[in-house]
């Protein structure tokens, strides 16, 4: 029982002064904790020596573990541009220090500085959106999740919402079109079938219990072969013929065409403007390049009818996402496409890639062997499935390193890459275009 005895005091052990210029009372509670720990591993003999030094550096260590951000910035190497994991889209350095300036002082978020009295939340992106689209009213929520519930749950409860079989897809992180729709309080009516849906079944869907006919993007699934689906042009034909609300929920949503032919089959939100829908949303940190947030754009009495919803206030963005999110809207404004990183990194054309390619290799080649190669990549984040757009990677080797173990070695320094065939590959479609020399110091650093 001596060990017991030769348990130091904690008001003793706190004064070390290897605990200089710490936060006391956080060293005091890791102490405590720890020092607890050490009593009953002594009583469960699972202990039988005590050493100073290595207390202290269990207490240091906890407190760099607590104290350390979790949340941290990575190098995207994937090529995969809308990568969910990863945090979706970037935003730009400069809308980021718009959205600095009004969030860290008092600001006009529900404020009219010319009536001097209490504004909109909202009006902040509804000119932009109006002026970008042609919409008669915008509102937006915290995602694009928020705003097909709070769509379904407005206009919807109890009543019936059209859906195709086809589009009732999942989500990543459990979004599941059917089990969102019964949430909301809406009655799913299933038409079609999986692979084939046609103008008719919709038509004959719609009875006096109707409120929307739906359409879902299938944004991680495609279906090939003998198949059909309604565009949504005729979906709102007939949802006007038969006066009801039509809505598509278009997932990622960009707003312009998109490069390398994407938009023979996905067709932009200015395109889908042209039809004159009823209600559209769409997700803010997808391909619009934003942050988090879900856009809903439409018809005006029907966006009075949402901000009538109590739901609403609770799926409210805050000042920082209307701030970035006014700033991207404005880039589309003014087709400063090369300030939205999404687009920017999108066309970014492979001679470009080649280069930067070609500037790592000649820094690392004496390291590893490395290869310049062509080769695809997805978009990701459900924008555009299947769908694959060239690209440009350097593929690199190391002694006889299996691919698995690089990419372990080069994560645990923040560099994300991909495995393909068995190779590593650094794929510059996703890096930043001043991330060159921070992946050769990782590399060289890893392989040191
Ligand atoms: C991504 C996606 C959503 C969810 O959007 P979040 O902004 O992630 O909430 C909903 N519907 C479709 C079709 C999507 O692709």
């Amino acid at each position: 029982m001596s060990l017991l005895k030769s348990i130091p005091k904690i008001d003793r052990f706190i004064n070390n002064k290897e605990f200089k210029g710490f936060s006391v009372s956080l060293i005091t509670k890791i102490s405590k904790d720890i020092i607890t720990r050490l009593r009953n591993d002594i009583l469960d003999k699972k202990v039988n020596s005590i050493n100073e030094k290595d207390l202290i550096q269990t207490v240091l260590k906890e407190y760099a573990d607590l104290t350390s951000p979790s949340l941290q910035s990575v190098i995207n190497a994937t090529g995969i541009i809308v990568h969910t994991n990863l945090g979706r889209s970037l935003i730009n350095e400069e809308s980021f220090n718009k959205a600095m300036k009004v969030a860290t002082s008092y600001n006009n978020l529900e404020y009219d500085l010319e009536q001097g009295k209490r504004g909109e939340r909202y009006s902040h992106i509804v000119k932009t959106l109006q002026a970008l689209t042609g919409c008669e009213d915008a509102i937006v929520v915290n995602n694009n999740a928020s705003a097909v519930f709070l769509i379904l749950n407005t206009f919807s409860q109890n009543k019936e919402a059209v859906v195709s079989r086809g589009e009732l897809v999942e989500i990543g992180g459990s979004f599941r079109v059917p089990e969102v729709m019964s949430q909301s309080g809406a009655i799913l009516k299933e038409i079609g079938t999986t692979n084939k849906t046609h103008p008719r079944d919709y038509e004959n869907a719609v009875n006096e219990n109707t409120s929307i006919l739906m359409k879902v993007h299938k944004s991680n699934y495609t279906i090939e072969g003998f198949t059909s689906e309604v565009p949504y042009e005729e979906v709102v034909k007939i949802a006007k013929e038969k006066n009801v609300i039509d809505y598509y929920d278009m997932g990622s949503g960009h707003m312009i065409d998109l490069p390398f032919n994407l938009d023979q089959v996905e067709p932009s939100i200015l395109k889908i403007m042209q039809y004159k829908p009823s209600l559209l949303s769409f997700s803010g940190d997808k391909l619009l390049g934003s942050v988090q947030a879900g856009i809903i754009i439409g018809k005006k009495e029907l966006i009075a009818k949402i901000k009538k919803n109590q739901l609403l206030r609770m799926l409210r963005v805050d000042k920082i996402t209307l701030a970035l999110l006014e700033d991207n809207l404005t880039s589309y404004l003014e087709n400063n496409l090369d300030d939205i990183p999404t687009l920017k990194m999108l066309n970014t054309s492979i001679t470009e890639l080649e280069k930067r390619a070609c500037l790592l290799k000649e820094s690392i080649e004496d390291l590893c062997s490395c290869e310049v190669i062509q080769t695809q990549t997805l978009i990701g984040g459900g924008t555009t499935p299947n769908k694959k757009i060239p690209t440009v990677a350097l593929s690199i080797s190391y002694k006889d390193y299996k691919a698995n173990r690089i990419e372990k070695l080069l994560r645990a320094q923040n560099l994300i890459i991909r495995i393909e065939n068995d190779k590593v590959l650094i794929d510059f479609r996703s890096i930043k275009e001043n991330q060159v020399l921070q992946i050769a110091n990782i590399i060289r650093k890893v392989f040191n």
